[in-house]
């Protein structure tokens, strides 16, 4: 009966005071704990379309099955399968941009929202023994002052009810960020830079958060430490996936 009361309450602080979208900043008069409104939603999240199995990008027939791409099949990555919210373009290259180098921390809750909801859909997250984060280097975490791939694993934890392992993997030496790079030199770039100290991971089952993925050399190095460490599965979540 309380409840009941407290639930006409907050609709009603709702109509006065509409919660307003953190992107756009439009009034959301929808009664939901959502923080984005509908049309941002829509323009950051991927369709349904056909994607490889194992990488998660997209083919440009919207047509067809899921299958894997020429490139997980000459190549298969050491990671068993990555997906990611949306493209990194437009809204949400934007709002990943002012998240991480601008220090608007307050993008964590709706881009975590973003990042369950399509998670939840995509991928088994009950299925999951722990949560790690892709760790910055101890240099870049000091002048940044956080690691946005930290604060999102945290916030996919509180929902799924998985646990969080921080700095057990990590970050070994610095390393030039992945999208100034051709893809050759980013392969090369991360090999080594990680390294696994902490419970043996015997039989777990991994997802790997990360914020963007760009060719997937960073995951798929810290996917194949965790591997060298008795991983038995490594999955990898994104906010977003270079095309
Ligand atoms: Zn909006
Ligand atoms: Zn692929």
């Amino acid at each position: 009966m309380r409840y009941g009361i407290l639930r006409y309450l907050y609709a009603a602080v709702d109509f006065l005071f509409p919660p307003q979208c953190l992107l756009c900043g439009e009034f959301i008069f929808s009664y939901n704990d959502g923080y984005l409104c509908g049309n941002c939603l829509d323009a950051v999240c991927a369709g349904d379309g056909p994607l490889c199995v194992t990488c998660g990008m997209w083919f440009e027939s919207p047509e067809g099955a899921h299958h894997r791409c020429g490139t997980c099949t000459t190549n298969p990555p050491h990671f068993d399968c990555a997906r990611a919210a949306g493209a990194y373009e437009g809204l949400l290259r934007t709002a990943i941009h002012d998240f991480k180098y601008r220090h608007k921390t307050a993008l964590a809750k709706p881009l975590a929202q973003v990042l369950a909801e399509r998670g939840a859909h995509m991928l088994p997250v009950k299925s999951y023994d722990v949560i790690i984060p892709v760790p910055l280097h101890p240099q870049r975490l000091r002048d940044r002052g956080y690691n946005q791939a930290l604060m999102l694993a945290e916030r996919l934890a509180g929902q799924w009810d998985v646990p969080v392992w921080r700095e057990l993997l990590r970050r070994n030496r610095r390393t030039q960020p992945q999208t100034v790079l051709v893809k050759k030199e980013r392969r090369k770039n991360v090999r080594g830079a990680f390294s696994y100290c902490g419970r043996p991971l015997d039989g777990k089952r991994i997802l790997l958060v990360d914020d963007v993925l760009t060719s997937g050399s960073t995951v798929n190095e810290c996917a194949r430490v965790l591997k060298l460490n008795k991983a038995k599965q490594v999955d990898v979540i994104t906010l977003a996936r270079v095309r």
